[in-house]
């Protein structure tokens, strides 16, 4: 699987260091050209072209950060394609979108409206724990966790290669028991947002610093697995990147805007 960040972090900002900018945006990660993994960062980061290859979005949850390039590429795309957009989550993510940003006052209810034959949004309800193959021959599962809303990660795995997606967390269980048993895992993404210093507020907002995150990551029990680290809150990140390089992780990359993997 080709997997290209479209976006590492909890939010988007314009960092200035002093050997250049360096440009944060909310998560999203495209796979295979076709399938995004959540859609925080979307249009903005492919050309139209690009754009048009979308098929699939998979959401981990609600939060503006996941969701808010579903509608730029809604608008890009109007009249450019030819197939349905499926919108894969939970079926609370699925009412949510359509109450809060789709619901015909924020932003047309695209589920519905023909555009012009058929709607260019379809919902797809996913149930926690249960797999489904989506495009590109992939296979993806939701496993529950623990944010301040319903939330999931994703197993998401093709014939050969399999990874892990945590989605917002914080301590949470089932999907690093899920992780240990997953044959041909070749790598775990894991959100970390605050620096240990901001421990209060990342245990309210439910959610993990590079503490918690080597915590959750040995609960897997596989010290040689890639992990990926994203989701950091812009405006901390200096903080955070230090924090991480004390882990003693040996196998820990932190993602970045453009970077592109093969598992
Ligand atoms: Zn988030
Ligand atoms: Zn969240």
């Amino acid at each position: 699987m080709k997997i290209r960040v479209l976006g590492a972090h909890g939010s988007d900002l314009l960092l200035k260091g002093p050997t250049g900018s360096t440009i944060c945006r909310s998560v999203g990660f495209l796979v295979n050209g076709e399938l995004m993994v959540d859609a925080g960062t979307l249009a903005s980061g492919l050309t139209l072209e690009e754009q048009q290859r979308v098929k699939h979005i998979l959401l981990s949850h609600l939060h503006h950060d996941h969701i808010k390039g579903i509608p730029p590429l809604v608008d890009n795309l109007i009249g450019m394609i030819d197939h349905q957009v499926k919108v894969a989550s939970l079926p609370s993510v699925i009412d949510g979108l359509q109450k809060h940003v789709f619901n015909d006052m924020v932003f047309p209810n695209f589920f519905n409206l023909k555009a012009p034959r058929h709607s260019l949004l379809r919902a797809q309800g996913l149930e926690a724990g249960k797999e489904v193959s989506v495009s590109a021959g992939i296979s993806i599962t939701p496993i529950p966790v623990n944010h301040t809303v319903e939330t999931v990660g994703f197993v998401i795995r093709d014939d050969t290669a399999a990874w892990i997606y945590s989605g917002d967390t914080h301590h949470t269980e089932e999907i690093w028991k899920v992780a240990a048993q997953t044959p041909n895992l070749k790598g775990v993404f894991i959100e970390v947002s605050f620096p240990d210093s901001m421990m209060d507020i990342a245990i309210q907002s439910k959610h993990l610093t590079p503490t918690l995150l080597a915590q959750e990551y040995r609960k897997i029990g596989k010290p040689d697995l890639p992990l990926y680290a994203y989701h950091m809150k812009p405006s901390v990140r200096e903080a955070i990147l230090q924090e991480i390089a004390h882990l003693g992780i040996e196998r820990l990359t932190v993602l970045e805007e453009g970077q592109e993997l093969e598992l």
